[in-house]
């Protein structure tokens, strides 16, 4: 998964990025709200977490653009101010959750993980697969009942093929969740990707789609 963080406070923009990174969730960053829009339309993000007092157009009028333009991205609004006001306008401008600063690190990445799957469809914290199980929040995963070692890179890749089993994925859209911006696209890294889950997993477990890209038939 991989996350936008819109927030034009330098200090709490930096310190959400390196926590959520640390969680193994990728993320970029942008300062204020029209940013916020072209990064959406550009890359496909799994979730938001957007604060309301932003330069340029405010976090309450990014959320009402997205909205009209039917984009249906999960959205966490972060915001200092106490009044509810603003947790109410939030959340009835089409937010999906909200937090108030100052917040736990470890709690923002355990609701971004909880939009990230209701998204996808499913309301089980552990996503399961025939003998698959894969835990987002302690980061394991296991195989016939035994827990298998997947670089992080590896892991991110099934997850996204798990949320979205019974749908081909093409190469750009694995690889715009595996890579925030700034970091290169190794060239066929991909593969190798798949080539490992399917030698430390199953072989028939991740089906190629010739010239398209990638899916976890569903069960
Ligand atoms: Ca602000």
């Amino acid at each position: 998964m991989r996350i936008l963080i819109v927030e034009d406070d330098r200090l709490l923009g930096a310190g959400i990025l390196a926590g959520v990174k640390q969680a193994e969730v990728q993320a970029d960053w942008v300062e204020d709200g029209a940013a916020a829009l072209a990064a959406l339309q550009s890359e496909p993000f799994s979730a938001v977490v957007l604060d309301l007092g932003l330069p340029r157009l405010s976090g309450l009028e990014v959320l009402r653009e997205l909205r009209a333009a039917r984009n249906t991205i999960p959205v966490l609004i972060l915001t200092a101010r106490d009044t509810s006001q603003d947790v109410i306008a939030g959340l009835d401008a089409g937010a999906d959750d909200y937090m108030i600063k100052p917040f736990d690190l470890g709690e923002l990445a355990a609701r971004l993980r909880a939009l990230v799957r209701r998204a996808a469809g499913s309301a089980a914290p552990l996503l399961e697969h025939g003998d698959l199980q894969l835990d987002p929040a302690a980061r394991q995963i296991s195989w016939q009942g035994k827990p298998v070692d997947l670089a992080p890179r590896e892991f991110a890749v099934l997850h996204e093929l798990l949320l979205n089993a019974g749908r081909v994925l093409t190469r750009a859209q694995i690889e715009a969740k595996l890579y925030p911006w700034g970091e290169e696209v190794e060239s066929n890294a991909l593969e190798v990707h798949i080539h490992h889950l399917r030698k430390k997993l199953a072989p028939e477990l991740i089906r190629t789609v010739r010239g398209v890209g990638y899916m976890v038939p569903r069960e």
